[in-house]
């Protein structure tokens, strides 16, 4: 029997309309860096996102699912962007700023982009690169920015503003199949080419929803959200289709990531919300221990992209910040997880626990582990293996290239479909997930394997030490053995041999798990997205770049 429930396609325009229309009033805040910072209501970013549409479409000529680029910071223009692109049917893909050349060069014709739209500011990182990119016809500038550079190129160049001066402000949005692309978002690839992931509009409508449950992100009209997890890196971890649905107001850094002006904004426009990978917060929380500032209104602080250090969630606490602590990927949208303890562990001795975990599975997101030899563990918080995935907003393929099938390597899917998300964990009974390593990371020692996260964590609880990655060598003996990279303080005097021995100390590390090789460097090399990138710190080693310690 089919149910009498009306057939309603979930879209991103709907979620555009329904923010313009019921929380007209809600802020977007851009930082300038000086003076006032921007203020747009989400009523007049609304009426913003129409006459982008309508720019696109009548004097661009974007029709049907054509890719429009964005190389933008995170703040308005982009925000109209976001919901412009998608609901006139064309895809919004975001290009991440922080990338090689080569592979935003890659990205861009692989897509097939026929538009980039982008913020002044970046233009010397655009402009050399239009040679390369034979799909693109039209620029459109946004922001302060030496439009020169653009001089000689062989594109149409439009100014955003010039744009959309003067266009109606309504629009007859086509109606669009839930399952067509709205989105797309490379992965910042690790190994091989960037490989495009498509949302579609019912996978960012879902995700937005769980995104804004009391259990996830449980933000309201009343919460204020700094958005510094850029927009490039999986929308923004689903914010801004999300606050658009509850009337979230955002507060968008722009260009200004660093700490300084990070803690000025707090400061000034008093958010209740933050979002970021943990690299942002280590930073932010150095600069609020040598200059403190009244962060007071920060109460919640969502910490992802990587494992967020025990160290790093204890002083947010102690500032009044609570963070908590989320999994996801760019294959799912990102939200796979997210750490709320359970009522029966609030107040008790376990609840830290809990928050340290990568969290809770919602229940659109399936999960199952697999053991080396492909068996399936049980969730017994002790039998670690790859985790994999299923659910409405999680990845099925990789965008193959116009006209060329998705793509499904057997790395990333299984036969039956689930996505291998390359994380090696443990799930307990009641489904809190707890991440022991990148399979790609873990130290393989004789036939026993060493979490580099647990060895980092133990280091960087060290009061010494500012920042620390271990990476798998080869070693005679054992296969691999851990090399510990510190980054110290400055001005410290801690040796190697304390540092071991603090590792040792009341048992926080096994004995046959402390690194004999040790390291000190000036920072951790990061990649595009601001996570430890252990592949350059294999390399140096294996060229012998490193001057290494063995104990
Ligand atoms: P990306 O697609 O660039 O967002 O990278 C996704 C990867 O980041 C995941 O597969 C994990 O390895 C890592 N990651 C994301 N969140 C966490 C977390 N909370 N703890 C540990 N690793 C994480």
């Amino acid at each position: 029997m089919l149910s009498t429930m009306q057939d309603v396609p979930l879209t991103v325009t709907r979620i555009l309309v329904h923010g313009a229309l019921v929380h007209g009033s809600s802020q977007i805040t851009t930082w300038t860096g000086e003076g006032e910072p921007q203020r747009r209501s989400f009523r007049e970013a609304g009426t913003r996102a129409v006459q982008l549409a309508h720019a696109l479409r009548d004097d661009l000529g974007v029709t049907g699912d054509e890719r429009v680029a964005t190389l933008m910071w995170n703040n308005a223009e982009h925000v109209e962007a976001y919901f412009a692109i998608p609901s006139m049917g064309a895809v919004l893909h975001t290009l991440n700023l922080r990338l090689p050349a080569e592979q935003l060069v890659f990205i861009v014709n692989h897509a097939a982009d026929r538009v980039v739209i982008v913020n002044g500011s970046l233009l010397p990182l655009l402009a050399p690169l239009l040679p390369h990119l034979p799909t693109v016809e039209h620029v459109v500038v946004s922001g302060p920015g030496d439009r020169s550079l653009l001089d000689g190129a062989a594109v149409r160049v439009h100014e955003y503003e010039e744009l959309l001066a003067g266009k109606p402000t309504t629009y007859d949005w086509p109606e669009i199949d839930e399952r067509q692309a709205a989105a797309m978002c490379y992965t910042s690839g690790t190994t091989g080419d960037p490989k495009g992931v498509v949302y579609s509009h019912r996978s960012i409508y879902l995700h937005s929803m769980q995104v804004n449950m009391a259990q996830s992100m449980g933000l309201t009209d009343r919460d204020t959200s700094l958005v510094v997890v850029p927009q490039f890196h999986v929308n923004a971890w689903g914010l801004p289709h999300a606050t658009f649905m509850s009337g979230i107001n955002m507060l968008m850094p722009d260009r200004f990531l660093q700490a300084a002006p990070l803690a000025e904004m707090i400061e000034s426009e008093r958010p209740t919300h933050a979002a970021a990978v943990p690299t942002i917060w280590q930073g932010l929380l150095a600069e609020l221990h040598a200059k403190p500032r009244d962060v007071s209104s920060l109460t919640q602080v969502t910490i992802g992209g990587s494992a967020c250090p025990p160290s790093l969630m204890t002083a947010f606490d102690e500032l009044g910040m609570r963070v908590c602590h989320a999994w996801g990927m760019t294959e799912t949208s990102p939200l796979g997880t997210i750490a709320r303890p359970p009522a029966h562990a609030v107040g008790t001795d376990e609840e830290f626990g809990y928050r340290l975990t990568q969290g809770r599975f919602p229940a659109s997101v399936e999960a199952r582990l697999t053991g080396p030899g492909g068996e399936r563990l049980p969730w017994d918080g002790e039998s670690a293996g790859e985790l994999e995935v299923r659910g409405p907003w999680i990845a099925g393929a990789y965008y193959g290239g116009q006209g060329v099938e998705p793509l499904r390597p057997a790395d990333k899917f299984s036969e039956d479909g689930w996505l291998k998300t390359g994380d090696v964990g443990t799930i307990s009974a009641d489904g809190f997930l707890t991440l022991t390593d990148r399979a790609k990371d873990v130290i393989k020692s004789g036939g026993e394997w060493i979490s580099s996260v647990d060895l980092e964590n133990a280091l960087m609880s060290h009061p010494d030490v500012t920042e620390a990655a271990v990476v798998a060598v080869p070693d005679e003996k054992w296969g691999e053995r851990p090399l510990a990279t510190v980054v110290l303080k400055a001005g410290s005097a801690a040796d190697f041999e304390s540092l071991r021995a603090f590792l040792a100390d009341e048992g926080k590390i096994a004995r046959w798990q402390l690194p004999e090789r040790w390291t000190i460097i000036e920072s951790v090399p990061k990649t595009s997205v601001g996570k430890f990138d252990k592949k350059v710190l294999r390399r140096q080693y294996a060229e012998g770049e490193l001057d290494v310690t063995k104990l």
